[in-house]
């Protein structure tokens, strides 16, 4: 078959040209100071942010040398005119449509001139290709279908974007959302919750304008899985990351659904082991950073990263580990001052280390594991040094709080501030965390979203951060991942019914599970808790083994138990089946003293 003669002077190739060259270098112009601004914080590392942009500009400046040679070869070559333009036109259409009206969100907002700029690019490639499919082509059907295509998927995109931009509850309605998760802070300290101790005075301000769940609870009694747990709506058996599993790649987190619903998505979390990119939690955050300094440092650079977002809806994770046991001298630090007005009582001798040089957490750790228990007044001495660091944790909070303020974020965000675990103070004979007892696994959950009340008050239904995905996904106007075929009580729902002062669907029971064993039960007035293979029943009156329990409150728990086995079976069979599990590296030998130093032992 002849090859299509074209004997016009190349109009339509110059208008080629110009539309794709005035599209390259307007899509270059939006990236470039966005990626400069990024690069310039010097904190993105290996993260996604980095590469994303990388990719964005390595992809346009690709492209736009093709467009160009190819737009030139329209001149010259008639023949490899089409294929080269249909090719080049495919490529840039479906770069702009692709990048940037979902990605470009974590990008300056689409605002002003970079909002025009987008819309002149796709109208540019519009108005080429209809040219050229006009004009251009009155000797190739090829051609003109091409060119009219072209024209048509353009004009889809500019309409589809425009659209999206204007319809009410999307794009720029949606609010801002922000998890902050204060390692180890137990409910029962705050203000809020009804201490006496006067030691979280920001938090407490931040309740008066927050819906407060007073039977909340984190899945496990550890970070790593409770923190996954948040990120993904699972409970720890499901989405079975432990300290040599992370996560498997079918299974979507919280920042990966957000993202594709145009948010930018960011954390500041602290530098401890756990939550690293190894075992899944990098996954889907445009930026990722790790803070080794303490509360008022993160707090400092989380909103220094949020004024790289301005005008753009986002998803913040903003981790502390100041309330955690530490590492060095006394198991928990404070302010001096701090430390004075909740411990300046002890006169003893403890210093944080036993007489063989044993210091801190790891102390705690080794008193745990002899079964030991300190005097009284050391005892009591340890909890105080723990409060006093509440209080130091509350006091840098207000930087954090004090900067969303400023910046208009504190009352229309969706804001959820919560702790991954609780603390023992030997109420069941241990130190740190690793029990299913209450002191282990209540946490505090405070949320506030732009319509809480004026009077938010209390909720009381039993939930757990197996909620917090589907909350954040109901505001953010995201789909839920594949619905739960799991029994009620373990699956997760969205907190927003009661965050709207209504009422919603509530749970007979929490359960706790990992390693696909169950571990506890949970009703807001009691729990049974699986301790060294026997079931204890834990209530206010105190512990006993359930088997002492009379035997109708007994065959409840035990019907609630059975029936929760049973479940949990069956999702491990089902996860058994489906998922392929991720092998971690192991920590290394610094990563493995310092997590022995913070008071971890075994599996996690
Ligand atoms: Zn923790």
């Amino acid at each position: 078959m002849q090859p299509p003669i074209h004997n016009q002077p190349p109009r339509p190739g110059l208008w080629l040209r110009a539309g794709f060259l005035a599209g390259a270098l307007l899509a270059m112009g939006r990236a470039t100071p966005v990626v400069l601004r990024f690069y310039g914080t010097g904190g993105l590392g290996d993260q996604t942010l980095s590469q994303g942009y990388s990719f964005f500009l390595a992809g346009l400046w690709i492209a736009a040398p093709i467009l160009i040679v190819g737009a030139g070869l329209c001149a010259h070559r008639p023949g490899l005119r089409w294929p080269l333009f249909l090719l080049a036109g495919s490529v840039s259409l479906a770069w702009i449509a692709h990048w940037l009206p979902y990605d470009s969100v974590f990008a300056p907002s689409l605002e002003g001139w970079r909002g025009w700029g987008l819309i002149c690019s796709l109208g540019l490639v519009a108005a080429a290709s209809a040219a050229v499919g006009v004009w251009g082509s009155g000797e190739s059907r090829v051609a003109k279908t091409g060119g009219g295509v072209a024209a048509a998927l353009s004009v889809t995109v500019l309409a589809l974007h425009l659209g999206a931009d204007r319809s009410p509850g999307r794009w720029p309605e949606r609010p801002n959302l922000i998890l902050i998760s204060l390692d180890t802070l137990r409910a029962d300290r705050l203000g809020s919750y009804g201490s006496d101790l006067g030691a979280t005075p920001n938090l407490d301000a931040f309740a008066q304008h927050a819906v407060r769940f007073e039977n909340a609870y984190s899945a496990a009694p550890s970070t790593l899985p409770s923190h996954m747990t948040m990120l993904t709506g699972l409970s720890p058996s499901r989405h079975g990351v432990t300290r040599d599993l992370g996560l498997p790649g079918e299974l979507p987190t919280l920042p990966e659904l957000l993202k594709e619903e145009g948010y930018a998505t960011l954390a500041v979390v602290d530098t401890c082991v756990w939550l690293t990119g190894r075992f899944g939690f990098t996954r889907g955050f445009d930026l990722y950073r790790r803070v080794a300094e303490p509360t008022q440092a993160k707090a400092a650079q989380a909103l220094e990263v949020l004024d790289l977002v301005q005008g753009t809806p986002f998803f913040l994770f903003f981790h502390t580990y100041d309330a955690h046991s530490d590492m060095h001298g006394l198991p928990y630090h404070a302010a001096p001052s701090d430390r004075e007005r909740y411990a300046g009582w002890y006169q003893g001798e403890f210093d944080g280390c036993n007489e063989e040089g044993v210091c801190a957490s790891e102390y705690l750790r080794l008193l745990n594991e002899r079964g030991d228990l300190p005097a009284q007044a050391e005892r009591r001495f340890i909890e105080c040094l723990y409060d006093a660091g509440v209080r130091t944790l509350d006091r840098d909070l207000a930087l954090l709080f004090d900067g969303l303020q400023a910046r208009g974020l504190l009352e229309n965000s969706v804001i959820a501030i919560t702790a991954d675990h609780g603390e023992e103070f030997f109420e069941h004979g241990k130190a740190l965390h690793a029990s299913y007892y209450a002191e282990c696994t209540t946490v505090p959950l405070l949320v506030h979203t732009p319509d809480t009340p004026e009077q938010p008050g209390t909720a009381a239904p039993l939930v757990s951060h197996v909620d917090l995905l589907r909350t954040f996904l109901d505001y953010a106007g995201g789909s839920d991942p594949s619905p739960s075929s799991d029994f009620a009580a373990s699956a997760g729902r969205s907190l927003r019914p009661w965050l709207e002062g209504g009422t919603g669907p509530e749970r007979p029971f929490m359960p706790f599970d990992r390693f696909g064993r169950l571990l506890a039960l949970r009703t807001p007035e009691a729990a049974v808790v699986r301790t060294r293979g026997e079931w204890f029943l834990e209530r206010e009156s105190g512990t006993l083994p359930l088997e002492d329990v009379p035997s109708e409150e007994r065959e409840g728990w035990m019907t609630w138990i059975g029936i929760e086995e049973a479940e949990l079976a069956s999702a491990m069979a089902r996860i058994g089946r489906t998922s392929k599990r991720s092998k971690v590296q192991r920590p290394t030998a610094t990563e493995d003293r310092e997590l022995r130093s913070l008071g971890y032992t075994g599996d996690d």
